[in-house]
C-alpha cells in the first residue's frame, strides 16, 4: 500500500497529537509542521499540565520546528491544525512567517478571524480537512467535561 501524503493524511497525525492532549484532559487540539512531505515538529495543548495559557499546541510546534531547522523562521513549511488558530497563535505564526497554513476545524467563538487577526500576508490558508472529526472529538471534550462538573 503506498501512502499518500497529501493534507488528510497530516491532518491525520495532528489529530492523533489532539488525541494525546485528550488522553491528558487537556482541551484537545493538535498540531504538525511539515516541510518537504516530512513532519519536523508536533504539538499538542499543555495549558492546564504547565498551567500556562500560552501553551497552545501551536506554540510549542513553532517552537519545536524552528529548533529543528536552526532558524526561527517556517518559510516553506505547512502548520496541519486540527482547530482554528487563536489570536495568540495567529500573532506567533504572523512572527514565523509561516507558508501554509491548514486547519480543520473552525473557532467561531475564539479562533483568530473572528477578531480580525492577522496570519503573515505570505502565508496561504486552507480549512475544513478533516472537520468533522476534528470538532466530533472537541464536542466529546466538553460534553464530558460539563458532566464532571
Ligand atoms: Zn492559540
Amino acid at each position: 500500500m503506498d501512502l499518500i501524503f497529501d493534507d488528510a493524511y497530516f491532518m491525520r497525525k495532528a489529530l492523533d497529537e489532539a488525541n494525546y492532549a485528550y488522553e491528558k484532559g487537556e482541551i484537545p487540539v493538535g498540531v504538525v509542521i511539515v516541510i518537504k512531505q516530512q513532519i519536523i515538529a508536533r504539538g499538542h495543548n499543555l495549558t492546564e499540565m504547565l498551567n500556562d495559557v500560552t501553551a497552545h499546541a501551536e506554540m510549542q510546534a513553532i517552537t519545536a520546528a524552528a529548533n529543528f531547522l536552526g532558524g526561527k523562521y517556517l518559510k516553506d513549511c505547512t502548520m496541519y491544525v486540527t482547530l482554528e488558530p487563536c489570536q495568540m497563535c495567529a500573532g506567533a505564526l504572523y512572527w514565523s512567517q509561516l507558508s501554509n497554513l491548514v486547519f480543520a476545524a473552525s473557532d467561531h467563538e475564539r479562533g483568530y478571524r473572528k477578531f480580525g487577526g492577522q496570519l503573515h500576508p505570505k502565508t496561504k490558508v486552507k480549512n475544513g480537512i478533516m472537520e468533522e472529526e476534528a470538532s466530533k472529538l472537541l464536542k466529546r471534550f466538553f460534553i464530558e467535561r460539563r458532566n464532571l462538573n
